[in-house]
C-alpha cells in the first residue's frame, strides 16, 4: 500500500467494487466445523462472501438440534422456525451455531448396530446453509481433536480431508456424514478414486474382503467404457446386525457429491460379496445422472441390465445364467402391473408395479444397445453413448427428466434410437416385448428356461456383449488420444 501513488490511489474505488462484485458472486462461503472429542457437540463458524437472507437446513428435523445460533457479534440468539431461520430484514454475514451432535446421530437409521467410536450424522440435520446457485460454492474446513476423522461426499481440496467444497447437486436424499474413528481407504480404480469409510459396529466385519470386494466391483463398473463414471465417489460401508445374506441394502445418494451407501451383515460369508449384485447395481446408478423419482424406471432399468452385463463381463456368472436372468425379470416385469405404462407404474408406489419399475428400462436398454451395435456392425454400442455421456455431463448437479436424458443420447449417436424407445413405450400400458431381439440373439426359451444357439443372426453381437475387455488398454487408449 505504501508505494501507491495518488493517481493509483483515484482507481482504488473501481477496484474495490470489482471486488465487492466478485466476492458476491464467485468467491465461496466458508464454514469452519469444530467436532469435540467426544462426539457430542458440533460448532460451525459461517462466514458468507455477501449477506445471505435466507438460511435453512435440508431435513425438518434439524431445529431439534440446533443449541443455539447468533451472529458472530455475539448479538441476540436467532431464532428457529422449523428448518428456516428468522434472520433479521438487512441479513447476515456470519453466522455461529452450536448443534446437539450426539442426539442428531440418533436418528440415522444404523445407528443402534454402531460402535461408540463413530456416529453419522447426515449435513441435512447440521448444515444450515444459503440456496447454492450455478455460481455459489460453500468451502467447509474440519478443526477436528487428534485422532478424529471426518468422511463427507463433498469434494476434497486439501491431502488430509478436512477441506471441501460443496457444490450444487440433485439432493436426491440425505447424504451421510460420519464423524470418530474409522477404517478410511482410497482405493483407486481406472479414471477414480474411491474414498472408501468402513464403520466399526458392534460386530467386527473383515475390512480386507470389503475393501476387495469394493474395488473388484468398481472395477466392473469401470469395464463399461474404461473409466469410473465419478472421480471421487465417497463409498460408506455400515455393519448391521443380523439378516439374510451378506449384503443387505444400498443405495446412492446425490447430495453434495455421489455417495454409495452399503450396509452388510457382518456375520455373513465374504466370499457372497463377489457373487452379489447390490454394489456393482448401486455403482451402476452413476452412470445415468439423477433422474426426477417419475422416470425412476429408467435409472433403474438401465443399473439391472448394467448388472448382469458388468458381473457377466468379470466373471460372476455366465452368459447362459445372465440372459436368464435378464429373461426371468422381463417376465416379473410383465406380470407386474399390465395395465400400467412405464411412467405410470413409477408414480405408483404399489407392491404390484416395482417389478414393472425395475424391468422395464431393462428392456429398453437391451433393445437399445442391440440396435446400436447392429446398425454398426458392432463399432458403436450403448457402452460408448454412455462414455460420451459421461464425458459431456457427469457428474451432473442437477435433476434430469427421462425425455431430457434421451435426447440428449441421441445427440450422442448418428441416428436416434433412444427418443423413439421412449414414444413408443414410456406411456404405453404393458411392457416392451423382448421376444423379436431374444429370438434374434439366438436366446430361444423353453419353460422359462433360456439356451443359447450358436448359429443366430445376431450370435456375434450376443457375444460381443459380454466379452471382458482389459479397462487398463482402454484406458491407456483414451489417455493416448487426449494428449
Ligand atoms: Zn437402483
Amino acid at each position: 500500500m505504501k508505494f501507491l501513488s495518488f493517481t493509483k490511489l483515484t482507481f482504488l474505488p473501481v477496484f474495490a467494487l470489482l471486488l465487492s462484485c466478485t466476492s458476491a458472486f464467485g468467491a465461496p462461503h466458508r464454514y469452519t466445523v469444530n467436532v469435540d472429542y467426544t462426539l457430542s457437540r458440533l460448532t460451525v463458524e459461517a462466514h458468507y462472501s455477501a449477506p445471505v437472507h435466507n438460511i435453512r437446513a435440508r431435513s425438518r428435523n434439524a431445529s431439534r438440534f440446533m443449541l443455539d445460533v447468533r451472529g458472530c457479534d455475539d448479538g441476540p440468539a436467532i431464532r428457529v422456525r422449523s428448518r428456516r431461520l428468522l434472520l433479521p430484514d438487512d441479513g447476515v454475514k456470519c453466522l455461529k451455531y452450536t448443534v446437539d451432535l450426539s442426539r442428531a446421530a440418533k436418528e440415522y437409521r444404523g445407528a443402534r448396530y454402531l460402535a461408540s467410536q463413530n456416529i453419522v450424522v447426515s449435513p441435512s440435520l447440521w448444515l444450515w446453509r444459503p440456496a447454492l446457485d450455478d455460481d455459489a460454492e460453500i468451502r467447509v474446513q474440519f478443526q477436528l481433536p487428534e485422532d478424529i476423522q471426518v468422511s463427507v461426499p463433498w469434494k476434497s481440496l486439501d491431502g488430509d480431508n478436512t477441506l471441501f467444497a460443496i457444490l450444487d447437486s440433485p439432493e436426491s436424499a440425505s447424504a451421510p456424514a460420519v464423524f470418530g474413528r474409522f477404517d478410511y481407504r482410497e482405493i483407486t480404480v481406472p479414471g477414480s478414486t474411491l474414498r472408501l469409510t468402513m464403520l466399526s459396529g458392534n460386530t467386527a466385519m473383515n475390512h480386507d474382503a470389503v475393501v476387495n470386494w469394493i474395488r473388484a466391483t468398481a472395477t466392473d463398473v469401470s469395464l463399461t467404457y474404461g473409466r469410473f463414471p465419478n472421480p471421487s465417489p465417497q463409498v460408506v460401508v455400515v455393519p448391521v446386525g443380523g439378516g439374510r445374506g451378506t449384503v443387505a441394502f444400498g443405495r446412492v445418494v446425490r447430495d453434495g457429491g455421489e455417495t454409495v451407501e452399503l450396509l452388510i451383515n457382518p456375520d455373513g460369508d465374504t466370499a457372497e460379496f463377489f457373487t452379489d449384485w447390490t454394489a456393482t447395481h448401486e455403482f451402476s446408478h452413476m452412470l445415468l445422472p439423477y433422474l426426477d423419482s417419475s422416470f425412476h424406471w429408467i435409472s433403474e432399468g438401465f443399473s439391472q441390465y448394467y448388472q448382469n452385463i458388468l458381473l457377466t463381463r468379470s466373471g460372476a456368472y455366465d452368459a447362459q445364467k445372465m440372459w436368464q436372468k435378464l429373461y426371468s425379470g422381463f417376465e416379473r416385469g410383465r406380470k407386474s402391473s399390465p395395465d400400467l405404462s412405464p411412467n405410470e407404474s413409477t408414480g405408483r408406489r404399489g407392491r404390484n408395479s416395482r417389478m414393472k419399475v425395475y424391468w422395464s428400462g431393462a428392456a429398453l436398454a437391451l433393445m437399445a444397445d442391440v440396435t446400436l451395435r447392429e446398425r454398426s456392425n458392432g463399432k458403436e454400442t450403448l457402452d460408448d453413448v454412455l462414455d460420451r455421456l459421461q464425458l459431456c455431463c457427469l457428474p451432473s448437479s442437477r435433476t434430469w427428466t427421462g425425455p431430457e436424458l434421451f435426447t440428449k443420447l441421441d445427440t450422442l449417436v448418428s441416428e436416434p434410437v433412444f427418443m423413439p424407445l421412449y414414444r413408443r413405450y414410456a406411456d404405453t400400458a404393458g411392457f416392451p416385448d423382448t421376444s423379436d431381439v431374444y429370438a434374434r440373439l439366438g436366446l430361444s426359451v423353453m419353460d422359462d428356461t433360456v439356451s443359447i444357439e450358436q448359429d443366430a443372426e445376431l450370435a456375434s453381437i450376443r457375444e460381443a456383449m459380454t466379452v471382458t475387455h482389459s479397462p487398463t488398454a482402454r484406458w491407456r487408449d483414451r489417455l493416448a488420444a487426449d494428449d
